[in-house]
């Protein structure tokens, strides 16, 4: 896999109303997008830095994912996404590769982009996404 750049740094909130202003008013950045994610029971705010984006997500169910992260931890950051021209193909190297993953095929993620992650265990525990558009 060749990753172009950090496609986004994922961070979990309790509330983005709460969390927006730190960014908006003390980082100097600008919201330009929310958006709910059905597949992953979040509410996300988009922020851009460079190539980068910053992802808050915040959870629309207890039982989600981010849910039960910002329950346990109290929120913070949650993973990192690496943007690739081809999910799928990407998917398939890293297991090539001998690293685990969570999504075997791609699935749905926010700004209409295609979406996977790998599996923590095979990743120093940094959870990872691989994110494109196909
Ligand atoms: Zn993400």
């Amino acid at each position: 896999m060749k990753p172009s750049h950090i496609e986004h740094i994922g961070i979990a909130v309790k509330s983005l109303e709460e969390a927006i202003p730190f960014y908006e008013k003390v980082l100097g950045l600008e919201c330009y997008a929310v958006e709910e994610v059905v597949d992953q029971k979040v509410k996300t705010a988009f922020f851009k830095v460079g190539d980068t984006k910053i992802e808050l997500l915040e959870s629309t169910d207890p039982e989600g994912p981010i849910g039960k992260f910002v329950a346990k931890t109290g929120g913070g950051m949650h993973h990192m996404a690496f943007a690739v021209e081809d999910v799928q193909q990407a998917l398939t190297e890293v297991q090539e590769a001998g690293c685990e993953v969570i999504d075997k095929t791609p699935r749905n993620g926010a700004e209409g982009l295609k979406i996977g992650f790998l599996h923590p265990k095979s990743t120093q525990r940094v959870l990872t996404e691989i994110c494109g558009n196909k």
